[in-house]
């Protein structure tokens, strides 16, 4: 089965001797998708696509725990409504430099998962050097500052990018910021190619009046202080207050309600930073309300990342009951999902609505 981990990066794919992982790169819903399924009558139980997930998403039916069992019916569902059809592999394209190139000098300007996909492919050819620029000590973005610190199997994400920057041909350039230790032009005389990769660096004002007022605080910079990013180690946030609010409903909305909703003891073997361990420990917060222009069936988090935080056994996930139907919150900015998404949606939070505190 696969679960709330998968990142959707397709590296399972080709290793299915029999094809029965969907959507695939290049079918429509790829870049749409939550996260990819596996067709459990199809499946032979082979494990060759559990060997090649960064982030340990696909577990035996067999060791499935309790708090995962949803996505026995997540994964068979999807397949209610895709049928498998072709299973002939996808062509792998083994990639060379051209003869008449001799050799190839790429500099690829970030060091995050766009950088680090980007540098493996390019040096994997003969004849090609890739040189990395990353404005911080440390290497790999998001992946390690941004990534929620109880997410520890997304996290090991960062032990597949390692070998890319022990390669031969890889020279890594810490602590040097394209744009201000390097020039644009200097990089351009030096390599053939130029990649940037350097995330989104800013935040999107929301455009909400008072949102500048003292409390109200970026999820960007609120995450990399909690996940120990340099730039923000002397950051302080008040979390005296008993109830947080959340703005927008996407994954990261959901990280940070449960880094406030939990007990502190769910974050002390993490990698959190101290200062915001020490700060969760004092922490008055007790409710934490999720707004959002999108109602629950367009909501931008994915349905696992939900139901994960309702599993927990600390935490009370309440919904309005009035929220919980299509009719309530139509989107008008994103497409409508697939009805069985759209059912899985909905019902995980009707659940949420039905409960009692
Ligand atoms: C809070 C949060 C939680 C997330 N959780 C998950 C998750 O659980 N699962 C998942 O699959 N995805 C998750 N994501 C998404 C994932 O982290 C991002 O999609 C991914 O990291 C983007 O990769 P990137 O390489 O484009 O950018 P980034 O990871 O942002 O990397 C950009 C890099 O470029 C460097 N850089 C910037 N400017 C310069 C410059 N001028 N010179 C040199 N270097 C520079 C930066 O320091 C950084 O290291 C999360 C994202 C966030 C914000
Ligand atoms: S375990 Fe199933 S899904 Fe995974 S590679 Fe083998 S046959 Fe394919
Ligand atoms: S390899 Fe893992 S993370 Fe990548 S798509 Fe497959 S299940 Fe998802």
């Amino acid at each position: 089965m696969i679960t709330q981990s998968c990142c959707n990066d397709a590296s399972c794919v080709a290793a299915c001797p029999v094809q029965c992982i969907r959507p695939r790169p290049g079918d429509p819903d790829f870049t749409t998708t939550e996260q990819l399924y596996i067709d459990p009558a199809t499946c032979i139980d082979c494990g060759a696509c559990a060997a090649e997930c960064p982030v340990e998403a696909i577990i035996h039916h067999t060791e499935l725990p309790d708090r995962m069992e949803e996505f026995r019916s997540i994964n068979a569902d999807y397949f209610t409504e895709h049928p498998l059809g072709d299973v002939t592999p996808q062509a792998v394209a083994r990639r060379r430099l051209p003869q008449d190139k001799p050799h190839l000098r790429v500099a690829v300007v970030g060091s995050g998962p766009a950088a680090l996909y980007a540098a493996g492919e390019l040096s994997e050819m003969r004849r090609v050097e890739v040189t990395i620029i990353e404005r911080l000590p440390t290497p790999y973005g998001l992946a390690r500052f941004g990534v929620a610190p109880d997410h520890e199997r997304t996290r090991r994400m960062t032990d597949r990018f390692a070998p890319v920057l022990r390669r031969p041909n890889v020279t890594c350039l810490f602590d040097t910021e394209a744009g201000r230790d390097v020039s644009i032009e200097e990089l351009r005389r030096h390599h053939h190619a130029v990649i940037w990769a350097t995330g989104a660096f800013a935040d999107r004002p929301l455009g909400v009046p008072g949102e500048e007022l003292e409390g109200s605080v970026s999820a960007r910079d609120f995450v990399a202080w909690y996940n120990g990013h340099p730039d923000f180690s002397d950051h302080r946030f008040d979390l005296s207050g008993r109830r947080a609010v959340v703005i927008g409903n996407g994954n990261v909305a959901l990280d940070i309600a449960r880094l406030l909703a939990q007990p502190v003891t769910a974050y002390e073997q993490t990698s959190i930073s101290p200062q915001a361990l020490q700060a969760l420990r004092a922490s008055g917060v007790r409710e934490v309300m999720i707004v959002a222009r999108r109602g629950p069936a367009h909501a931008a988090y994915s349905t696992g990342e939900l139901l994960a935080l309702a599993n927990l056994s600390e935490v009370d996930l309440l919904a309005l009951p009035d929220e919980t139907s299509t009719e309530a919150a139509p989107a008008s900015d994103v497409a409508d999902p697939s009805p069985s998404d759209m059912r899985r949606r909905l019902a995980a939070v009707r659940a949420a609505a039905a409960r009692t505190p």
